[in-house]
């Protein structure tokens, strides 16, 4: 039994040393370079870290970053990646919550660094040299087990305070193992990642690859906000495999990226928000001999809980099933609210107990002793064939004139429209309006004239923005926060 992720770093390294285990447009590392990189930098960390604390890492996405999150898994410590591009004073928020003790991060960023981190000892990865203590690494590995936590990936809390998800080793060798046998990912594949390294989506394309001994390629941002040359890209490249959210895929098929030229896939895999039916459809024309997943997961179950194979036609205006739990996961809904158990679940939010107690709560199945369950916070139901749905956030679910309305199948019934490239709505509760943004060439007398074709009277948008392009998180999807910001700042009703 698995017990710690770098065994498989390990097992990979044996079996083929030479094969590229990741690279991007600066170089390749080998699994064998891998290995000891990561070794040599757990050896520098035990120097000084104590085994079982929170190693910050704030790095570019790259080789070099991952080698230091396994770095850190080495010296027996646990890793949080950060987006470095974020606003110093979340930094700070997440630096107060995480109370790291050691920090690893580019040269260019210690000086930023060592202001922020307070007492956390900062070390500048370029200045870590090449020694390894095999003796100090083997000893801090006889005392882990597989509870011990393996990363904190914070995200975006309701109350603006960022919430870190604690993941253990056990964790992610349950979904790993699961995904190798499910998406059956082979030895030299070549995976084209999307995902930040601080986005869960992350995890299946990085431990997905050092399980099987693949090749995690680092696709450059910038293909990602100009994708008219996708197809090219992945072609060149020779990717096989991507795990993308459905905004990436939707943006390259916008950007007239398949029509160029179809690429060479052979898995094509996808999670993180609704799917819409249209995208997915022009990339199965473009990418005829490729399997189609759909992914449902939040980060707090290790990425992904329910998955559904698409193996049937859908129409463009239909909606996609998230489909079935993963093996050893188990799915309840509790008045409509998707909740996990399972393996996969989080050890809870890191140093704060209240919004722990909050999210995981006991299942009904009870029954003497606790089975933790977590409560998404999405709404779903089966569909006649037995297929989960996905039925929109439990906050945008909405009640107006009475009728209740999930905005998620009027953006469903949006995007599906020709003229319509993205689209996504949200709800004025003050002024009872809701509100679609969308980009694309129609304008709002014959959006709406569609609209009344396949959507009730009630659930018709009152207010139609038409936008160049949707704003975008740092995942990649749709930033529903910022267009909820915008409108409330240029049209609440006061
Ligand atoms: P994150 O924790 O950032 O991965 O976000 C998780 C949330 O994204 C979930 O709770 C859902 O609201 C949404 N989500 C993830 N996967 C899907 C999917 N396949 N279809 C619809 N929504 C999804």
């Amino acid at each position: 039994m698995t017990r710690c992720v770098l065994a498989w770093l390990e097992q990979s390294a044996r079996r083929a040393p030479q094969a590229v285990a990741l690279e991007d447009e600066q170089g390749a590392m080998t699994y064998a370079q891998l290995l000891s990189r990561a070794r040599q930098i757990g050896s520098h960390l035990l120097r000084h870290a104590v085994t079982g604390a929170p190693v910050l890492v704030y790095m570019d996405k790259g080789p070099e970053c991952v080698a230091a999150m396994l770095g850190a898994v080495c010296a027996g410590c646990f890793y949080t990646p950060l987006d470095t591009s974020m606003p110093e004073a979340r930094v700070e928020r997440i630096l107060s919550q995480l109370e790291p003790q050691r920090v690893l991060c580019a040269a260019r960023y210690a000086s930023r660094l060592r202001a922020l981190a307070g007492e956390a000892r900062v070390d500048a990865i370029e200045e870590i040299g090449e020694t390894e203590d095999a003796g100090s690494l083997a000893a801090v590995r006889r005392e882990m087990i597989d509870t011990d936590l393996l990363y904190v990936l914070f995200t975006s809390g309701s109350t603006g305070t960022p919430k870190g998800v604690s993941i253990s080793h056990r964790a992610v060798v349950d979904f790993i193992d699961w995904a190798a046998e499910a998406l059956a990912i082979p030895a030299g594949a070549r995976i084209g990642n999307q995902a930040p390294l601080y986005f869960d989506n992350s995890v299946l394309d990085i431990y997905g690859a050092l399980r099987a001994g693949a090749c995690v390629h680092f696709i450059p941002n910038r293909h990602f906000l100009f994708p008219a040359g996708m197809g090219q890209y992945l072609r060149d490249e020779r990717i096989d495999t991507i795990f993308w959210v459905p905004s990436a895929l939707t943006a390259a098929m916008n950007a007239g990226a398949l029509e160029r030229c179809a690429p060479p896939l052979k898995r094509v895999f996808f999670c993180g928000e609704v799917m819409p039916c249209k995208t997915l459809n022009a990339w199965r024309r473009a990418c005829p001999e490729a399997r189609f997943v759909n992914m449902y997961g939040p980060t707090e179950i290790t990425d992904v809980c329910t998955w559904f194979p698409v193996e049937r036609e859908f129409a463009d205006t239909d909606a996609l099933p998230i489909g079935f739990a993963c093996a050893n996961t188990r799915v309840t809904l509790v008045e409509g609210e998707i909740c996990v158990s399972g393996t996969c679940l989080s050890s809870g939010y890191y140093n704060d107990p209240e919004r722990t107690r909050e999210a995981f709560v006991p299942s009904p199945r009870g029954g003497g002793v606790t089975e933790w369950m977590y409560k998404t916070g999405d709404l779903g139901a089966y569909n006649e064939r037995g297929e989960l749905m996905f039925l929109g956030r439990r906050d945008s679910q909405i009640k107006r004139h009475g009728y209740r309305i999930e905005l998620g199948e009027i953006e469903c019934a949006l995007c599906a429209l020709e003229d319509v490239r993205a689209g996504c709505c949200l709800y004025d509760a003050p002024g009872e309006r809701i509100v679609a943004f969308y980009a694309g060439e129609g304008d709002e007398r014959s959006l709406r004239r569609a609209l009344r074709q396949v959507l009730p009277k009630y659930m018709l948008p009152d207010v139609f923005l038409r936008k160049d392009a949707l704003p975008a998180t740092g995942n990649g999807k749709i930033d529903r926060m910022a267009l909820k910001r915008e409108w409330e700042h240029e049209h609440t009703v006061r």
